[in-house]
């Protein structure tokens, strides 16, 4: 396995999902910390990805949250996560995700979530970004978006090659494996 010191989670903002979700990524914060990985994720203390950030925290890992203003004015930021950066808007958010990661984790989410995943791939089939992308499919959640991409490659949207710019597991700890 190539050496992972710093990943970038994309997971829910929404605490009203299944406690299953929680679980998984319990179980994934876990497994970065065991692995001394810092976690990049978007600041919010709520959902998944508050759950991320309190278990990271709670086992006395690194964590990092990027978060535009506008956000942390209206107070959505975690107070307990030491290491923030404040940015101007979304779009620089998105862009400092992923500076200097080694790889991203997608766990179940919303259009925020889906978008920041869809754009990462977008950035690796030009070659403007280049690290793995392991997107966990938690009881079958991911399974719509694994059938949609396979579509576009069937339909020559996209190229056999692009399969493997992503990978899809089923367990957190098989994500830094992949
Ligand atoms: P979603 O998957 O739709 O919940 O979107 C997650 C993304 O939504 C995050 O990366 C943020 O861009 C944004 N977001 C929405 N609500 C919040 C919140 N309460 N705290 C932090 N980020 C949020």
């Amino acid at each position: 396995m190539a050496e992972i010191k710093r990943v970038c989670v994309y997971c829910a903002s929404s605490a009203k999902i299944d406690q299953k979700y929680f679980d998984a990524t319990e179980r994934l914060g876990k497994q970065l910390v065991e692995n001394q990985v810092e976690v990049v994720y978007g600041g919010g203390a709520v959902g998944l990805m508050g759950k991320l950030a309190d278990t990271v925290l709670e086992h006395d890992g690194e964590v990092i949250g990027i978060m535009p203003q506008f956000m942390r004015d209206i107070e959505l930021h975690h107070k307990k996560v030491a290491r923030f950066h404040f940015v101007g808007d979304m779009h620089e958010r998105k862009k400092r995700f992923l500076d200097g990661v080694d790889g991203l984790i997608t766990l179940a989410g919303g259009c925020g979530t889906l978008e920041e995943v869809l754009e990462a791939m977008t950035l690796k089939r030009l070659g403007l970004f280049t690290k793995p992308i392991v997107i966990l499919n938690t009881d079958g959640f991911y399974d719509p978006l694994q059938t949609m991409l396979e579509r576009c490659i069937d339909e020559n949207f996209m190229h056999q090659e692009h399969r493997k710019m992503w990978t899809f597991v089923q367990e957190p700890e098989e994500v830094l494996n992949a």
